[in-house]
């Protein structure tokens, strides 16, 4: 393992064992679950004008999944809808292996490029920005 990875897997341990903005506050939330692994997650957003002011997240599963949780929060709240969009679709391409351009715009989660050499781990990785992608579409649960 490289200095690098050792970083990424510090800063993934990190958000597992304790995790940013866990916790749901009633706003729209989505709930999602990956049976393969054990994942089940709900996000919530406070949605106000296009802006996403804020993201919680509350469930239970593996590291990847609990920890992309936290860090998908920490790093995608304060942001506009447009804004969180794009970074979700960087994420996605980040977590495929494809090249990305302005990768360091996705701060934290930057941690998960890794992930990309462990395609069982990719749904772990993404479930909780594909519940957050709905959210900003406009569904929820309720
Ligand atoms: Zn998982």
């Amino acid at each position: 393992m490289n200095n690098l990875e050792n970083l990424y897997r510090q800063v993934i341990m990190d958000h597992y064992k304790n995790p940013r903005r866990k916790g749901l506050k009633g706003y729209p939330q989505i709930q999602l679950k990956n049976p393969s692994c054990g994942d089940d997650i709900i996000i919530e957003a406070k949605i106000v004008a296009g802006m996403v002011e804020e993201i919680n997240h509350e469930g239970s599963g593996c590291s990847i999944c609990c920890s992309s949780a936290s860090v998908l929060s920490e790093t995608l709240s304060g942001k506009s809808v447009e804004k969180d969009l794009d970074l979700i679709d960087k994420f996605y391409r980040m977590i495929k292996g494809e090249e990305v351009e302005d990768l360091e715009d996705l701060e934290e989660a930057l941690v998960y490029q890794g992930v990309s050499q462990f395609p069982a781990r990719i749904k772990c990785a993404t479930l909780p920005w594909k519940a957050l992608e709905r959210l900003l579409e406009g569904e929820s649960d309720e």
